[in-house]
């Protein structure tokens, strides 16, 4: 199969795209770089199914051939993280908006399969958790520009299933929470990745409010695996679908667990949220998916542990770490 991935210099995108190619599939990329890292992909370079584009996919026709070529369309560019998303909400609107629009409008033109990616993020200040697919989205207002992603994405989700509808465009919904592993930057202001970092340099470890705030992880490898599930599954055409893990951890145990799992004397200390992000910010004290719709379409259920999620990423961020002090240090250390 021929696969196309916007946004596969990215986190998710790369592991997805190591995993088709695993399979003997023909894989093409999509990336900016402007989250995504050429370094992501570097591995990927010389082999003989794959090939990649530093490009926007606001790039119309570059775009279009690349659409063109696919059986399968995984949108994934998108502006995440956020930090990002507080310091740089017209990108993220436009990013998220524009970008969509016209990879949706390629895949109606070309007859493509498509699978969207959205988040959690959606399901807004909903307090009733597991949150399941129908459920209501609880918005804040406009004046605070953490929801200006929520918004995006959820215009992202209401144009799939309106392709879906009105053209026929066979579009997937996938609902990512919290996905963390090796390759992902803290620079964004996710959590795990700053946490290991500041464990590993000995810095406090920054846990922002009181720490009781509570998320679900998810191994990338366990979350890019129930993608290709559901993209090439005939039943989840013009459905929404969570993908997540159900154990639930507060940052402050996370913050713990991190310490002891890397051997760090860091103190713990507490941020006001204000401090970290902006004034007035609202966090969401509880985020659990429902993983019950995707389980019954595609047998889904998160196998990588917590402890081993957060033992793949000290591990990564060690080597990274040891690469940058050794002798040729080809990149800058970002994590
Ligand atoms: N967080 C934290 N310290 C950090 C980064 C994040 O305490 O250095 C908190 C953040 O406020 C949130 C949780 O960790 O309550 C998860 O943050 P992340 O941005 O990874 O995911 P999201 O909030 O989008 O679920």
């Amino acid at each position: 199969m021929r696969i196309l991935i916007t946004g596969g210099a990215g986190f998710i995108g790369s592991h997805l795209a190591e995993m088709y190619l695993d399979r003997g599939d023909e894989v093409h990329v999509i990336d900016d770089l402007s989250t995504g890292s050429i370094e992501n992909i570097q591995h990927l370079k010389g082999h003989p199914n794959f090939t990649y584009h530093i490009d926007t996919i606001t790039n119309y026709h570059l775009t279009a051939e690349l659409v063109d070529l696919a059986d399968i369309v995984f949108h994934l560019a998108a502006a995440v993280g956020v930090r990002l998303i507080v310091e740089s909400p017209v990108r993220t609107i436009e990013t998220n908006i524009r970008g969509t629009e016209i990879v949706l409008s390629l895949c109606a033109k070309k007859r493509k399969r498509v699978l969207i990616t959205s988040t959690s993020e959606v399901y807004g200040k909903l307090d009733r958790v597991p949150f399941t697919e129908d459920d209501d989205l609880v918005m804040g207002p406009t004046s605070k520009g953490r929801w200006s992603y929520a918004c995006s994405k959820a215009i992202d989700e209401f144009m799939a299933i309106a392709y879906w509808k009105e053209k026929r465009v066979p579009t997937v919904i996938a609902r990512l929470f919290n996905t963390v592993g090796p390759r992902q930057t803290g620079r964004y202001g996710m959590v795990i990745p700053n946490f290991v970092r500041q464990a590993i340099t000995g810095q406090d470890i920054t846990v922002y409010g009181d720490g009781s705030q509570s998320r679900c992880f998810t191994h990338v490898l366990d979350a890019a695996g129930a993608l290709i599930d559901l993209a090439e599954h005939p039943a989840a055409v013009g459905e929404v679908y969570n993908v997540g893990g159900n154990k639930e951890v507060t940052i402050l145990e996370l913050a713990n667990r991190i310490r002891e799992l890397s051997g760090s004397s860091s103190e713990i200390v507490f941020v006001p949220y204000e401090e970290a992000y902006e004034e007035g910010f609202e966090d969401m004290m509880r985020r659990v998916p429902s993983i019950a719709k995707i389980n019954e379409l595609v047998g889904y259920a998160p196998k990588i542990t917590l402890d081993e999620i957060l033992t793949s990423v000290i591990e990564y961020q060690r080597g990274r770490v040891v690469n940058r002090l050794g002798a040729p240090a080809p990149l800058a250390f970002q994590v």
